[in-house]
């Protein structure tokens, strides 16, 4: 109970950053990429998760899902991004979450950036320029201990950015990925299920199938990355991971689209230069913001650009 109610504290506090701060997002930058061929190649899933890794020494969800992920009927040894706080009080700045993000990278997982800040969960935007590059110095020299390599992929707190934040991330060269396909599972709504979960995610299938019938989602490695973003830190997403995962399977199919023999990358290369691939094509970033945050960005509006 102890823990449930300071997660819904903690829920509540991201909430009243995210309605204080928040900002909007557009992408207006030239074309990057090159349209997708049609017909389109089979969907993979680009399966990631935000805000970890959690620090908690028991039933740790973060470790959770890394073992579904390892085992499970729908595809085995699923490879996945890890977009991670560094310095979260109870999750990155933990020995235990430290422990695992380097499990995580052992296993084969693209580690990248979320956040670098001790902050808790900034929306980018409301920070000054010292704090934005501080957090992101801080966040890469944290990664370089846990990923052993170049990070090279950023999700930005909130789906918030603007010009001044998007050129913060190009100095650093980080690409940033959102997200076609979310499962809402960044909150607790004061109980544990999601009902709506199936409808809304094939919601989001149709959307994207809508999006590949019009050339907008580029492919490469003879595969369609669909982007996936679940949240690592939620109990109820690592205890339904065995579920979600085969949900995609069938809400994708239910939508019409084709997959891949392999639904999942289980390869982190070829999972990163999928990601790259997507995070690269910003003359259709604005189409992934999941849901309603477009609508609450622009409400608000003070990061516009
Ligand atoms: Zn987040």
């Amino acid at each position: 109970m102890k823990r449930t109610l300071a997660r819904v504290v903690s829920v509540a506090c991201a909430a009243c950053i995210a309605l204080s701060l928040p900002r909007l997002a557009h992408a207006d930058e030239p074309v990057a990429t090159a349209p997708a061929q049609l017909p389109s190649a089979p969907v993979r899933f680009v399966l990631t998760f935000d805000d970890g890794p959690d620090g908690r020494e028991k039933d740790n969800p973060t470790e959770s899902i890394a073992n579904t992920l390892v085992d499970n009927p729908t595809q085995k040894g699923i490879k996945a991004i890890f977009f991670v706080q560094t310095r979260s009080s109870n999750g990155g700045a933990t020995a235990r979450g430290r422990a695992l993000l380097q499990r995580n990278r052992a296993q084969g997982h693209i580690l990248a950036l979320h956040d670098g800040s001790s902050l808790g969960h900034p929306n980018h935007c409301g920070l000054s320029d010292a704090a934005l590059e501080q957090s992101l110095s801080d966040g890469l020299a944290d990664l370089a201990t846990s990923a052993g390599r170049p990070v090279t992929l950023l999700r930005p707190p909130y789906w918030a950015y603007d010009e001044r934040t998007l050129a913060a991330y190009a100095r650093h060269a980080l690409a940033v990925l959102l997200t076609d396909v979310s499962a809402n599972d960044g909150k607790i709504w004061g109980y544990h299920g999601s009902p709506r979960r199936r409808s809304h995610m094939a919601s989001d299938m149709a959307h994207v199938q809508d999006r590949m019938q019009r050339g907008e989602i580029p492919d490469t490695d003879g595969a369609t990355p669909i982007v996936v973003t679940f949240h690592d830190t939620n109990d109820y997403t690592a205890e339904h991971m065995q579920e979600y995962l085969q949900m995609l399977v069938d809400e994708a199919r239910g939508a019409g689209l084709t997959l891949a023999t392999k639904p999942f990358y289980d390869d982190g290369a070829a999972l990163e230069r999928a990601a790259l691939v997507r995070a690269r094509d910003i003359a259709h970033r604005a189409d992934m913001v999941p849901g309603w945050w477009p609508w609450l960005h622009r409400l608000i509006g003070d990061c516009q650009h």
